[in-house]
């Protein structure tokens, strides 16, 4: 079978670009596609060029409906609003569609579900292997320790980030709530500012600090009287969820419509 053709969305932006050359080093898929948002400096221009290197002999489109009926799988970690147009093109085509994008809202998610009825959608927060083993053991941790121990989920990340907490703080959290028999919508703590009120007993909060080039780095901290478990992931490489991407993009090859995780896609 010939390798899968993939088209990576945002092809400027710091993951789209981590992307393009993790399809490229591949020997399992093709580049053949990279999209750009309307207006975007990179529409019209050599990919290869556009990223300071050699000609590529692809050119950055604005065209997603061409790009995308070309390709096998689109790679996309761009934004809520660019994701969520792009799923209906991915479905119209039935082509994969690996989304990285953080932030999406209930509304999004709705339209998500309603795309992957004609195609497989995989989405995660995270798409590190480290991180999706954390929210493996996350789970475990927050089941065996109960509601004595209080749950803390701090996150950093670079100073570009426009999202908080993040997807991955997310999932940690959603993780150590399913540990509980819960939901995290239940035991969210709202964003702490001002007088508080002491911890409610069982809740899980969140913290997020932003600066600099940080990567990302998350703890899950169960503290209870006298002591501390703390579960660490520090990213140090972008390349680590370009990767798990592409993984997701290949494994998505001979799946059904649906909605999948990297769960999935790693056998965890
Ligand atoms: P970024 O550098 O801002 O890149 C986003 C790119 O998407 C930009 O190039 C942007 O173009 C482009 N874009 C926006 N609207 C578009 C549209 N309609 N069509 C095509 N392209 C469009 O951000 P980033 O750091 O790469 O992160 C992107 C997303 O991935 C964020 O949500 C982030 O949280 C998430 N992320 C997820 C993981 C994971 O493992 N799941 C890991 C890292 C990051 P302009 O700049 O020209 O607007």
């Amino acid at each position: 079978m010939d390798k899968p053709g993939i088209v990576i969305a945002g092809a400027s932006g710091r993951m789209g670009q981590m992307l393009a050359r993790t399809v490229l080093d591949s020997d399992q898929a093709r580049l053949v596609g990279a999209i750009e948002r309307p207006g975007s400096p990179w529409v019209g221009r050599d990919l290869g060029e556009a990223m300071g290197g050699p000609a590529l002999g692809i050119v950055v489109t604005d065209d997603a409906v061409e790009a995308i009926a070309k390709a096998q799988a689109l790679i996309d970690f761009t934004t809520p609003a660019a994701t969520v147009a792009f799923a209906e093109l991915t479905a119209q085509a039935r082509a994969v569609h690996v989304i990285g994008t953080t932030g999406l809202q209930p509304a999004d998610l709705e339209k998500l579900k309603a795309a992957a009825r004609h195609a497989p959608i995989i989405r995660a927060g995270n798409m590190s292997l480290g991180v999706n083993l954390l929210v493996g053991l996350t789970r475990r941790v927050a089941a065996a320790l109960g509601e004595d121990w209080d749950v803390e989920v701090v996150e950093a990340h670079h100073n570009r980030k426009v999202d908080a907490p993040s997807g991955t703080a997310l999932m940690l959290g959603a993780a150590a709530a399913e540990g509980r028999g819960r939901s995290l919508d239940e035991l969210r703590t709202p964003a702490r500012e001002g007088i508080t009120g002491a911890r409610e007993k069982g809740s899980i909060g969140f913290a997020a600090i932003r600066g600099g080039d940080v990567v990302g780095e998350h703890d899950v901290i169960f503290a209870t009287a006298g002591e501390r478990v703390v579960l660490r992931h520090v990213a140090t490489d972008r390349a680590i969820f370009a990767r798990g991407a592409l993984r997701a993009a290949l494994w998505g090859q001979d799946k059904g419509p649906g909605e999948y995780d990297m769960a999935d896609v790693l056998g965890l």
